[in-house]
């Protein structure tokens, strides 16, 4: 019996990247998953393969979050195929570098509307199908360290981050009541597609793993584990909180 035996997650931005190894790790302990992303291609299928190999079940939803109608049909959707849902991982997120003075107003747009009102307006989908069938579930939210830590060049990767620490801590509170728990995952640098141009430059990763306590980048299954206690009931006094997952990254500090 896993932690997870009888619920079902809904990752967003699950077909690689740390959104996979959540829907693996999650369906490892039990649970059936709903997977996602804009494009239903190579990355969609090996996740497939990957959570069927663990005899759970999967369902995956081709759309792109950023867009309300289409997150309320999610839930919906994910509610018919299994039923019910239980718990949501806003994982799905991109970034644009740019100095600011370049960036543009479809840069932005993508930016925030993927990572912060996508997770807003499927979180308030999930939230009104749990309130209106009375019962109860559990959110994480899939951030970053630049909810805390600047990133030059990534401004509204940034704010986007930053707006999803106030919407958590202010979930926490809205949503306590009804004992539903939000909480965010802050990764540091993860081994993933998004940090493609990074993990083929030796020189910026040498820098960059010198200034990471534990000398080295993470690897999706770190976040995973984390994501996967806040969504379990070893979580179930943690509400409003960020968890951070950079090998000590954020509050790395020597005296040259
Ligand atoms: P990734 O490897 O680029 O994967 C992103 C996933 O999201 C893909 O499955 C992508 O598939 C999907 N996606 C993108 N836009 C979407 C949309 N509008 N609707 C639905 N799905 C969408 O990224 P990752 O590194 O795993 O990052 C996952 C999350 O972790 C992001 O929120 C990111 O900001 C955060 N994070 C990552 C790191 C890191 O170092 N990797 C550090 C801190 C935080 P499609 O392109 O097919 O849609």
């Amino acid at each position: 019996m896993g932690r997870f035996s009888g619920k079902v997650a809904l990752i967003t931005g699950s077909s690689k990247g740390i959104g996979r190894a959540i829907a693996v790790r999650f369906a490892q302990e039990g649970a059936n998953v709903i997977i996602n992303s804009r494009n239903n291609d190579e990355h969609v299928a090996e996740t497939i393969r990957q959570v069927e190999e663990t005899g759970a079940k999967v369902h995956f939803i081709k759309s792109d979050i950023s867009k309300v109608e289409v997150v309320y049909a999610m839930v919906k959707e994910s509610v018919e195929v299994f039923g019910k849902l239980d718990i949501l991982v806003n994982n799905a997120g991109v970034e644009i570098n740019a100095p600011f003075w370049e960036v543009t107003e479809k840069d932005y747009d993508t930016v925030m509307n993927i990572n912060l009102k996508g997770m807003f307006f499927l979180t308030q989908a999930f939230v009104r199908y749990m309130m209106e069938n009375n019962v109860v579930g559990v959110i994480v939210n899939n951030s970053s360290v630049h909810e805390e830590l600047p990133f030059p060049n990534f401004t509204a990767y940034c704010a986007s981050k930053g707006a999803m620490q106030m919407v958590m801590r202010n979930l926490a509170v809205e949503l306590g009541p009804l004992n539903i728990r939000i909480n965010n995952v802050a990764p540091g640098a993860i081994k993933t597609p998004i940090n493609a141009d990074l993990l083929s430059k030796p020189e910026l990763l040498g820098t960059l793993q010198n200034n990471i306590s534990l000398r080295r980048l993470g690897e999706p299954e770190d976040v995973a584990g984390v994501v996967a206690f806040l969504a379990s009931d070893d979580a179930k006094y943690v509400t409003g909180s960020t968890y951070y997952v950079d090998g000590g990254l954020t509050f790395h500090y020597t005296e040259q």
